[in-house]
């Protein structure tokens, strides 16, 4: 298609794919008998397959670059006025959470270096500047989307001072790899100078397996909030205190955990949902009434107002059994996150691309965060989604087809060849 319209090729050369996710599937690896890869941020292992990528970045003959943030890029400036444009970026993250597959994040970076190697080897001439990205600290050892967050200038010094579980310090980590904290504030791309960002990542869920599609194209991100809620009765004896004259705690987590599917139909929407994924009941004796519960509520939905009405229903049901079980209930909201939406053209491009292609594909949510999400709040944003086969992630179990690869990789292309040669800036 684009080949005929150009008088160039441009095509991906999957079998590089293939060699790219395979050297990097043994950066990380900590036994031959654990499968799982170790790659968080700002390990030695980190910044190994950061150099595995500057090494393809040079090889590819791209301008390789890296920020303040520890951000890798791959660029092609093209030359004359076009060099001033805003650019286009494709990307993902490298980092990895403890014993990871081989896909989260890389999958994006490879399918992504592959992209503009073609579009570099083709000789398409460029409307603007594209660039490949690997963010760093995208899975959290430091609060998730640092590279990001950094890039988009939303970070200030105290995020620098923010630990890992170990007690670590992100400066401190930086430091130990000789790369200066301080730079990551300087990071910031001035407003402006990105037309576009496009993000391939594994749908890190079952939808599209289950359905046989070979591509998602996702329409926004899921907001949520998290709760940790304390319900509070009277620790007491478990054989001399009557049934009648408790005040446990327990059965007020029970009684709520069983009203969470009435509150998502009555108040919630299709995409809703709610977990409670720790709770601690105290004093936590065999033989007491459980005194106080402690459990944490995650909610997620794609728009801001059912979150919104999700909160007050969750209020109201807390206080509700509170009130007939007589506990007293507190909550604090420890993180509050907005759903946000891709660029509404880009989502069309990507569907007129994957019509064109003949690709099994839907529109769909997407239910964990990413990269693309920070970036939507400067920039036009657009993901693509792979299916994660039996819908596992974060787990060495996770794959994708090399089929849907292929045909992520081919839609991936087709749309930053678009973007790319179109003179008219999105932003
Ligand atoms: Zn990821």
């Amino acid at each position: 298609m684009s080949d005929s319209r150009l008088g160039a090729e441009v095509k991906i050369d999957f079998s590089r794919i293939k060699r790219d996710i395979a050297e990097l599937s043994k950066i990380g690896r900590r036994s031959e008998v654990d499968p799982g890869l170790y790659r968080m941020a700002f390990t030695d292992a980190d910044m190994e397959g950061k150099r595995w990528l500057l090494n393809r970045i040079e090889e590819a003959d791209l301008l390789p670059v890296s920020d303040g943030a520890g951000n890798i890029f791959g660029k092609i400036i093209p030359e004359g006025p076009a060099a001033k444009k805003p650019s286009v970026l494709v990307g993902s993250h490298i980092d990895t959470v403890p014993c990871a597959g081989t896909l989260d994040g890389s999958l994006g970076v490879v399918i992504g270096l592959e992209c503009l190697r073609a579009i570099r080897a083709s000789g398409v001439p460029l409307a603007r500047p594209l660039e490949l990205v690997a963010f760093s600290d995208e899975e959290g050892r430091f609060g998730a989307m640092f590279g990001s967050e950094a890039f988009c200038g939303f970070i200030s010094p105290s995020r620098l001072r923010e630990r890992d579980l170990e007690g670590i310090s992100l400066s401190e980590a930086m430091l130990s790899q000789g790369l200066d904290p301080s730079a990551a504030l300087d990071a910031a791309r001035p407003r402006g100078t990105v037309d576009s960002y496009l993000e391939l990542h594994i749908e890190q869920g079952p939808v599209l397996d289950s359905a046989g599609e070979q591509v998602g194209i996702v329409e926004n991100i899921t907001g949520l909030f998290k709760w940790q809620v304390r319900l509070v009765g009277d620790a007491n004896h478990a054989g001399t205190t009557p049934m009648e004259m408790r005040n446990d705690a327990f059965i007020g987590l029970a009684d709520f955990a069983h009203e969470i599917s009435r509150i998502l139909e009555e108040n919630g929407g299709e995409h809703s949902r709610a977990t409670i994924g720790t709770a601690q009941i105290l004093p936590g004796s065999a033989n007491t009434v459980p005194g106080m519960v402690e459990f944490s509520l995650d909610v997620r939905d794609t728009s801001e107002a059912i979150l919104e009405e999700l909160k007050n229903a969750f209020r109201k049901a807390l206080s509700a059994i509170a009130r007939r079980r007589k506990l007293k209930f507190e909550f604090d909201e420890l993180s509050s996150i907005k759903p946000i939406d891709a660029d509404a053209r880009l989502v069309e491009n990507l569907e007129d691309c994957a019509k064109n292609l003949g690709l099994r594909y839907r529109r769909m949510p997407s239910g964990a965060a990413h990269d693309a999400q920070m970036l939507a709040r400067i920039a036009p944003m657009g993901m693509i989604f792979t299916p994660s086969r039996g819908g596992r992630s974060h787990s060495p179990e996770e794959w994708t087809s090399w089929e849907d690869m292929e045909a992520g990789a081919r839609l991936c292309l087709e749309v930053l060849l678009k973007r790319v040669q179109d003179p008219k800036d999105l932003i």
